[in-house]
């Protein structure tokens, strides 16, 4: 018989994406889409692009290898909100976007949740509910609240109504308990919340219509997904506690697998669960972006060929974009500290290197304060990854091996999911 497959999508804040792995982690096929920008009254109509997409990138998987594939699951946006019909399952209203805010619920679920519990942003999925319930005026029987992720995975088995506790996180699931906490369950709205399933759970079969539509295989099964940043995370396959991926791109940001749980608002570090350990995250404002605005991608390499690595830069910066950091300082007035500039532009990229670097190695150091796991290896993400010079001047400051991570694609982590769910 031939080698099974496992199928991952991730839909991202500007696309989408799709790949094809087998149980060795070997890739057999992979594909991306822009989402296309269908309108409904004025504004785009985010679900009928996410739903387009979704079988674009099933059309894209080679006919050939579709019988193959024995599970599916995805990742989409962290609270990215549907409000749906529970017996069409079709939105009831434009979705609500991962960044859109809803300050106006906030003070109602400032005052029914735990104080500084992840649910009091604007942003979060609770909020979003919660001014849904209030202002609208619609009949409010047959309701359902969907994550991104578990809509587009419905589209695929059929079954309203289940979610998974990392997409659930934001509307107040509790990871730990593996359940919903009674503050939320008392509340009018709690008929709204889906049922929650550890990722990467079997749910059902992909859908008879479906299946005979693309020519998938009569056993191809349908698994719950994770959010984009979770499902980039297990692309780099850290399973072990004390491994960590931090991420450079615009900003930076790390992520560390950990066997205790962690929170804390002050610095806006929260932990996930997976299975039975905890993954802990924690964002800075500093990263690429300040070095962006100082040098192009060709200038970043030709002058970091000329940086010694394994010689301290005596400047001390805190590069940042705007006024405020968060982790691994909270301080809403910092102010970006970049001078005094040194004439040779390769000793002024050292120094913002080697001080972003240092920024790194704070915040590992916080983590670790704050009760999780010690880290010991660090894999990269992100544009900065491809920076040898920077990764030994990591290594250097950070005092621990520093790799670039093999997979850093979501769409791979959401494929681990689908892999994990046939086992
Ligand atoms: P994001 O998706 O967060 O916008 P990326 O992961 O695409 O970011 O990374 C882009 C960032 O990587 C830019 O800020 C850019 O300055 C930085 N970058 C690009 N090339 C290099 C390099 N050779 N060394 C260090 N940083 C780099």
């Amino acid at each position: 018989a031939s080698e099974r497959l496992y199928l991952g999508m991730d839909f991202g804040t500007s696309g989408a994406r799709y790949a094809l792995i087998d149980r060795q982690g070997t890739i057999h096929a992979e594909g991306k889409r822009e989402y296309p920008n269908y309108m409904k009254e004025d504004s785009l109509d985010w679900a009928l692009s996410w739903k387009t997409t979704l079988f674009s990138l099933l059309e894209d998987v080679p006919v050939h290898l579709r019988p193959l594939v024995a599970s599916i699951s995805l990742d989409g946006t962290s609270a990215t909100t549907l409000i749906i019909n529970s017996n069409t399952g079709e939105p009831l209203a434009r979705p609500y976007l991962y960044n859109e805010s809803c300050p106006d619920a906030l003070p109602l679920v400032k005052s029914i949740a735990p104080i500084n519990h992840t649910v009091c942003s604007g942003s979060s999925t609770l909020c979003k509910l919660v001014s849904w319930w209030n202002n609208d005026d619609s009949d409010k029987k047959s309701t359902m609240l969907l994550h991104q992720a578990d809509w587009l995975l419905w589209l695929l088995h059929g079954q309203l109504g289940v979610s998974d506790y990392n997409n659930a996180l934001k509307v107040g699931y509790d990871p730990e308990a593996d359940s919903y906490p009674d503050w939320l369950l008392s509340q009018p709205y709690a008929q709204l919340l889906p049922i929650v399933k550890a990722p990467g759970t079997s749910i059902g079969h992909l859908k008879g219509d479906i299946r005979t539509q693309f020519g998938f295989s009569e056993d191809c099964i349908v698994c719950t997904g994770t959010t984009d940043s979770i499902a980039a995370f297990l692309a780099a396959r850290a399973t072990k506690p004390g491994k960590a991926v931090t991420s450079l791109g615009s900003t930076l940001a790390i992520k560390l697998l950990s066997t205790t749980r962690i929170e804390d608002a002050r610095y806006g570090v929260y932990s996930h669960r997976l299975d039975d350990k905890w993954l802990v995250g924690g964002a800075s404002n500093t990263g690429g972006a300040v070095l962006k605005e100082n040098f192009s991608d060709e200038q970043l390499e030709k002058l970091s060929e000329h940086i010694n690595p394994m010689e301290a830069s005596p400047l001390d910066y805190y590069p940042l974009k705007s006024v405020g950091e968060r982790f691994p300082v909270a301080n809403p007035k910092m102010e970006p500290r970049l001078h005094p500039r040194p004439e040779s532009d390769v000793e002024y990229l050292h120094g913002i290197l080697e001080s972003i670097a240092r920024i790194e190695a704070k915040a590992y150091m916080l983590l670790k304060d704050l009760g999780a796991t010690q880290v010991d290896e660090v894999f990269t993400a992100g544009g900065g990854a491809k920076n040898d010079k920077w990764t030994k001047i990591r290594e250097r400051v950070l005092g621990l091996p520093v790799n670039r991570a093999t997979q850093t694609e979501a769409a791979y982590g959401a494929a681990l999911l689908a892999l994990k769910g046939c086992q």
